[in-house]
């Protein structure tokens, strides 16, 4: 896995701004199409990854109970609509502003990239503290 949750990947995306999820992203065919990055979600499988996207297309499908049991994604993002893209169709990480776009975790004190605070009280817990039952009720995250 060369790509985590919380990155930005870089993707072609069609001029109606459309993933291309199943094509190399240095494919010829493609390369005068537009480039946007999107946020990763959750691991597919050894090379795939799951992004979350702004609507639902023929492609996206939508983020429910069973999906978030699949693939384990968290679950604030019910109701919205994802993609799975395959790894060789990412043309690499976004860069990230690190003062300006990461938030550390208040569990594991690693920054995360385009983190918003997520607790009650204002407080960010990244995905994979949130994730870990033993975490849950020392730090008192949800
Ligand atoms: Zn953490």
């Amino acid at each position: 896995m060369e790509y985590h949750v919380g990155d930005k990947l870089i993707c072609r995306v069609s001029s109606d701004e459309l993933v291309i999820f199943d094509v190399d992203f240095n494919d010829r065919r493609y390369l005068h199409f537009k480039t946007k990055s999107f946020e990763v979600i959750g691991l597919h499988n050894k090379r795939f990854y799951i992004l979350l996207v702004s609507a639902a297309t023929d492609s996206a499908f939508e983020l429910t109970d069973d999906t978030f049991n699949l693939y384990k994604i968290d679950r604030s993002h019910k109701g919205r609509y994802a993609y799975i893209i395959r790894e060789n169709a990412v043309g690499g990480r976004q860069k990230i502003d690190f003062y300006r776009d990461a938030r550390m975790c208040c569990v594991c004190k690693q920054y995360i990239p385009y983190a918003e605070p997520n607790q009650a009280d204002g407080r960010f817990a990244c995905w994979s503290c949130k994730t870990d039952e033993r975490y849950k009720l020392i730090h008192n995250i949800k």
